[in-house]
C-alpha cells in the first residue's frame, strides 16, 4: 500500500497573544480526530529557556509535565485532554532547545566542518523535530502551534521553517492564523477588521500568507466582516471562521464542526475523512451543561491576589480536573481561591471553610504561607470537611497529621524548616548534590513512576485497579523513618512505589472521614474530559452534600 502523505497544519496568533491559540490547535486535533485520522499536537515555544521547569507558573501558567518527564508548556495538557494521548518531549521545544541540539551537534562535527549558518539550519532542525514527532505517533497530520504573535522577532525562524515547507509541499502545509478581533462602539458589537490585516501584512513579509484565519471575538462574526478580510487577505470565500468567546472550551471543536472547518481543512489538504463522530465529545459537553448541583471548591495556595487570569492559568490541569469530575457526576463546581496568608494573620478567619463543599491544596514550593497551609488541613481534618492533597497538599497532610494526631510537636518538611525535631518530609538523597550545585532544570523527580495500591483502600476502590503509573515533580518524599509511628496513629499509606521506598498516597478510612487523601503525584495531570480522573471522581463524589439544595450555597 501506497504510505499516506504527510500533512502538516501550523497555527500562529495575530494581534496580541492570549488569543487561545492552544485551544484551537486542540480543537482542530480533535474534529480531524473525530473523522478517523490520526493526529498528533506539537508546541513551540520562542523562548531561550530550554523547557518551562524553570519558570515562575505566576507569570508563564502552569508547568506541565509529559509522562517521560519533560516539563513543558501548559498548552500540551490541552493537546492531551482533547486528544486523549499520551504526548512526549518530540512534541514540544523551544528556541532555547532547538539550538542547543544544533550547538551540540556542531560540536561533534555532524555538520562536517561547514560553517553551520542560522537559515536553513535551525529551521531545517525544527522540521526534523515535527517529522519526528509524526514518526513516533504514527499520525497523519501534525498540528503545529507557534507561540507567540506574528511580526514578532522570537519566532521568525520558526516562521521560515514553515515557509520552507510549504514552498516544498505547497499541498500538505496549511496555515492557520488565529486573530483577535477588538470592538468598538458603546455595545462593543462593531468588530474591527484592521488589526488582522496588519497581522496578515506581518506574514506577508516573511513570505506567508494564511490559508485559514479564525476570528477571535467575544462575539460571532458577521458575513460583511467575513467577507472583507476575505477579501483584503487573499483568501478563498468561507475561509474565514468566527470563533466567538464561550463558556466552557470543550465547546470549541463542536462550534468548529458546525461551521464546517474540517471539509474545509479535508478539501485544501485532499484528505479524505473516514467517519463522522463526536457523539461521545458531544455528550459529555451536554452532561457539564445541563449540571444539576453546585458545589463549591476552594483552592488555597499563596500566590493568590496577583490577577485572576494569571491565578487560572498556573492551576488549569487542576481546574480541567475538577471540571471533568464534576461533569461526569453531573455537576458544577464553583472554584474559589483561597489564599493561605489570611490563616496565619487571622487564624479564626478559618471557620470561613466551611462554605466549601471541598478544599484542594494543589501543589507548590516554598514557605510562604505554609502555616497556613497546614492549619488549613488541620481545619479539613478535623471538622470532615472533604480534603484533596496534591503534591505539596500531601506533604503539608502529612507534617499537620505528625504534629496534631501523632504529637510530633514542630514536624515538618526540611523544605521548610531543614532542622526540624521530626523532619517527617525531607529531600530526597539524589535531590542534595542537585540544590547545592544549583543544577535547577529538569533535576526533580519528573515523570511517569508505577506505584502499588493497598487493598479496599479509598484509592484502590477509585482506581479500581492494585497498579496505577502517575506523575510527579517534586524533590521531597515521605520520610520513612516516621512512617510506622503515622500508621500506628491511624494514617494509611495506600500507594507506594513497587520496591516500597516511595509513599505514594497518604489518606484516612472511610469511617474516619468522608474524603482526607493526598497523593505525592500529580493525578490532574492525567485527567481527560473523556476519562477523568478517578481520585478526582471519588473526591467529587464526597464534595457532593446529599440533598443539599443548590438554593442553599451562598454565591
Ligand atoms: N515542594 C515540594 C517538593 O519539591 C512539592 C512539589 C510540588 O508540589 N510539585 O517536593
Amino acid at each position: 500500500m501506497k504510505k499516506k502523505k504527510t500533512k502538516y497544519i501550523f497555527v500562529v496568533g495575530g494581534v496580541m497573544s492570549g488569543v487561545g491559540k492552544g485551544i484551537a490547535s486542540a480543537s482542530i486535533g480533535k474534529i480531524l480526530q473525530s473523522r478517523g485520522i490520526e493526529v498528533t499536537a506539537l508546541k513551540i515555544d520562542p523562548y531561550v529557556n530550554v523547557d518551562a521547569g524553570t519558570m515562575n507558573p505566576t507569570e508563564h501558567g502552569e508547568v506541565f509535565v509529559l509522562n517521560d518527564g519533560t516539563e513543558c508548556d501548559q498548552d500540551m495538557g490541552n493537546y492531551e485532554r482533547f486528544l486523549n494521548r499520551d504526548l512526549s518531549q518530540t512534541n514540544y521545544m523551544t528556541t532555547g532547545s532547538v539550538y542547543l541540539s544544533v550547538i551540540q551537534r556542531e560540536r561533534n562535527l555532524e555538520f562536517g566542518g561547514k560553517q553551520v549558518e542560522v537559515v536553513p539550519r535551525i529551521p531545517l532542525e525544527i522540521i526534523e523535530r515535527i517529522n519526528k514527532a509524526i514518526t513516533k505517533a504514527k499520525a497523519e497530520v501534525a498540528i503545529t502551534e507557534i507561540g507567540g504573535t506574528v511580526g514578532e522577532y522570537e519566532n521568525i525562524l520558526f516562521l521560515e521553517a514553515v515557509r520552507m515547507l510549504k514552498i516544498k509541499n505547497p499541498e500538505d502545509v496549511l496555515l492557520v492564523l488565529v486573530s483577535h478581533v477588538p470592538a468598538l462602539g458603546a455595545g462593543g458589537n462593531e468588530l474591527k477588521t484592521k488589526p488582522t490585516q496588519h497581522a496578515v501584512r506581518s506574514l506577508n513579509a516573511v513570505g506567508l500568507n494564511p490559508d485559514i484565519i479564525l476570528a477571535r471575538a467575544h462575539i460571532p462574526m458577521d458575513k460583511k466582516r467575513k467577507e472583507k478580510i476575505e477579501f483584503m487577505c487573499s483568501l478563498q470565500k468561507g475561509d474565514v471562521i468566527s470563533a466567538p468567546n464561550v463558556k466552557n472550551i470543550y465547546e470549541v471543536p463542536i462550534n468548529f464542526e458546525n461551521d464546517g472547518l474540517a471539509d474545509r481543512i479535508f478539501k485544501k489538504l485532499k484528505i479524505k475523512p473516514r467517519q463522522k463522530d463526536m457523539k461521545e465529545w458531544r455528550t459529555m459537553v451536554k452532561k457539564m451543561q445541563n449540571a444539576k448541583k453546585t458545589i463549591r471548591i476552594g483552592i488555597v495556595g499563596k500566590y493568590f491576589g496577583t490577577g485572576e487570569f494569571v491565578l487560572e492559568d498556573s492551576y488549569i490541569s487542576v481546574i480541567e480536573a475538577i471540571k471533568h469530575a464534576s461533569g461526569a457526576h453531573g455537576s458544577r463546581s464553583d472554584i474559589q481561591w483561597v489564599n493561605s496568608e489570611q490563616f496565619e494573620k487571622n487564624p479564626s478567619s478559618l471557620k470561613e471553610l466551611k462554605e466549601f463543599d471541598g478544599i484542594i491544596v494543589p501543589g507548590g514550593f516554598g514557605s510562604r504561607g505554609v502555616e497556613g497551609k497546614i492549619s488549613v488541613v488541620k481545619y479539613c481534618r478535623e471538622n470532615k470537611i472533604p480534603y484533596f492533597g496534591l503534591c505539596y497538599g500531601m506533604q503539608l497532610a502529612v507534617v499537620e497529621f505528625a504534629r496534631n494526631v501523632v504529637g510530633m510537636k514542630g514536624a515538618n518538611t526540611t523544605e521548610i524548616n531543614p532542622k526540624t525535631p521530626y523532619p517527617v518530609i525531607d529531600i530526597m538523597p539524589e535531590q542534595k548534590k542537585n540544590l547545592k550545585e544549583k543544577n535547577y532544570g529538569a533535576t526533580m523527580r519528573l515523570g511517569a513512576y508505577p506505584a502499588n495500591l493497598k487493598k479496599g483502600s479509598i484509592a484502590e476502590t477509585s482506581y479500581d485497579m492494585s497498579k496505577i503509573s502517575e506523575r510527579h515533580r517534586h524533590r521531597y518524599e515521605v520520610n520513612p523513618l516516621f512512617i510506622d509511628k503515622m500508621v500506628k496513629a491511624g494514617l494509611t499509606f495506600s500507594g507506594s512505589s513497587p520496591n516500597g521506598e516511595f509513599m505514594e498516597i497518604a489518606e484516612l478510612p472511610r469511617n474516619i472521614h468522608p474524603f482526607f487523601l493526598g497523593t505525592q503525584f500529580h493525578p490532574e495531570l492525567k485527567s481527560r474530559p473523556l476519562s477523568p480522573h478517578p481520585l478526582f471522581l471519588t473526591f467529587i463524589k464526597a464534595c457532593l452534600p446529599a440533598g443539599r439544595p443548590v438554593s442553599k450555597i451562598k454565591k
